[in-house]
């Protein structure tokens, strides 16, 4: 891959289909060219663009367990805090077999950005374990996140990083983390969000993602004269994030065409009962046990004619290898980091749009920042008042960076960069830091 001066382009025979494209650069590198470009079309001092393209802290911790059967486990944690000029470093933390440092760089600086364009008072940090969850027991994951917290409790807290559930985490893993902290710090429940609601969590959290995608693509929709009714959607991930979007989506009226998870997928021209859906994946754990329609891979999925589709599951699914073959005319970012920049480019050429991730997925660290907000006023909302804050939210977040688009001619990720990296800049610069 070279980043040229115009832009990036692939060199001949690099990017591989099964490896998502991924050559030698990082996830960090491809997400530091997107902020130069907004930078670029800014004209900001560019001392800004380097303190802010770096990391403030980065943390790297072995975390050592003993396993159900007596034998010692060895893991890797990270937590890297990019920067908090805007508030209290906030992100998710990861279990998965693939987290590894320049990953967690790149997510961290994704959630400053995030929480700037959503505009909630937080800056950005990202962390995660290197473990396969699904082979861990409860016990086990029980004593990985303690002992994580044993590693790094000084360096979090609720005014300092408030860590939140990401892919292979959820309310459990967050309430043995506040637990932990407590017995080093006393009850803080506002150092995680993503909390179980009976036990100091938000009503509306879970499903807040999954909102925010399904809010973005209304609006954006909304400005084209149509609906959310009015559309197709293919959606690559059916956790969190994309069964929620699934399930608004289709409450809405929209036809949901295709959805997978790690196990592959399922398709339906005519639309899938999504319900229906729901229910067969929670009662046999994979939606690929839904039967009646037709199976699909999860390559071919992303290739299917829709109006929407909404990457929501790992980073990097669309690249090089695959970008001349997708037909959608909208991508909704519902993951973080799913579109390399040789796709974002070659697509967007097509005239295909983006709603990027800082801004498509922003509903959750929203929520979760509500959540944070009930904890230090100890004074719980109603589900309804979170979802109507979220959807102001959303609405705001994206209705500020149409306007950026449209005033300065960028794309959407473009004018969404510019628009949270003007917000950090300024903190930065009335903060006086680095004697700016
Ligand atoms: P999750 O673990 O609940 O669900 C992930 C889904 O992806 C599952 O259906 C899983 O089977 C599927 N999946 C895993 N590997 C796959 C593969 N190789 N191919 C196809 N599907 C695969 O996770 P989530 O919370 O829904 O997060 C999904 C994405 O959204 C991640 O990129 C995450 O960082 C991002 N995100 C999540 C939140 C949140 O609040 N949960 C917020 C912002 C962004």
């Amino acid at each position: 891959m070279l980043r040229t001066g115009v832009g990036w382009s692939a060199r001949e025979g690099e990017g591989d289909v099964r490896t998502h494209g991924r050559t030698d650069v990082s996830a960090f590198e491809e997400t530091n060219y997107y902020l130069g470009k907004a930078f670029a079309a800014l004209k900001l001092d560019p001392r800004f663009e380097v303190m802010l393209r770096t990391p403030a802290r980065e943390i790297k911790v072995e975390v050592v367990i003993v396993m159900d059967d007596g034998s010692i486990g060895n893991f890797i944690g990270y937590r890297i805090q990019h920067d908090d000029s805007r508030g209290p470093f906030k992100g998710g933390l990861r279990y998965h077999p693939g987290v590894e440092p320049e990953e967690v760089r790149s997510l961290a600086s994704l959630m400053t950005w995030k929480t700037s364009v959503i505009d909630v008072p937080f800056g950005g940090a990202k962390g995660g374990i290197t473990c396969d969850p699904h082979a861990l027991s409860r016990r086990e994951k029980q004593r990985l996140t303690r002992a994580f917290v044993d590693s790094l409790h000084d360096m979090v807290g609720p005014y300092v990083d408030i860590p939140a559930p990401d892919m292979g985490t959820g309310p459990q893993e967050m309430a043995w983390f506040m637990d932990q902290y407590d017995q080093h710090h006393g009850f803080e429940p506002g150092v995680v969000t993503g909390k179980p609601v009976d036990l100091f969590g938000s009503p509306g959290r879970s499903a807040a993602t999954g909102r925010g995608v399904m809010l973005c693509v209304r609006e954006h929709l909304a400005r084209e004269g149509k609906q959310l009714g009015d559309c197709t959607y293919v959606l690559q991930g059916f956790g969190n994030v994309g069964s929620w979007a699934a399930r608004l989506i289709h409450d809405a009226g929209g036809r949901v065409l295709a959805v997978s998870d790690v196990h592959g997928g399922i398709h339906d021209p005519e639309g899938l009962d999504i319900p229906a859906v729901w229910e067969a994946t929670c009662s046999t754990g994979s939606c690929t046990n839904y039967e009646g329609v037709a199976s699909i891979d999860n390559e071919a999925l992303l290739e299917l004619p829709c109006d929407v589709l909404i990457p929501a599951a790992l980073g990097g699914v669309l690249h090089e290898g695959n970008a001349p073959r997708i037909q959608a005319r909208i991508v909704a970012e519902g993951a973080n980091h799913p579109t390399r920049p040789a796709a974002d480019e070659l697509l967007s050429a097509r005239g295909c749009v983006f709603l990027p991730d800082i801004l498509c997925n922003a509903g959750g660290v929203t929520v979760s920042y509500f959540e944070w907000v009930q904890n230090v006023q100890k004074f719980p909302w109603t589900e309804e008042l979170v979802n109507e804050r979220l959807e102001e939210k959303m609405v705001k977040g994206y209705a500020s960076v149409a306007e950026a688009a449209e005033r300065h001619g960028v794309d959407l990720r473009t004018a969404a960069f510019m628009v949270a990296i003007r917000r950090v800049a300024d903190a930065t610069r009335k903060l006086g830091r680095g004697g700016l």
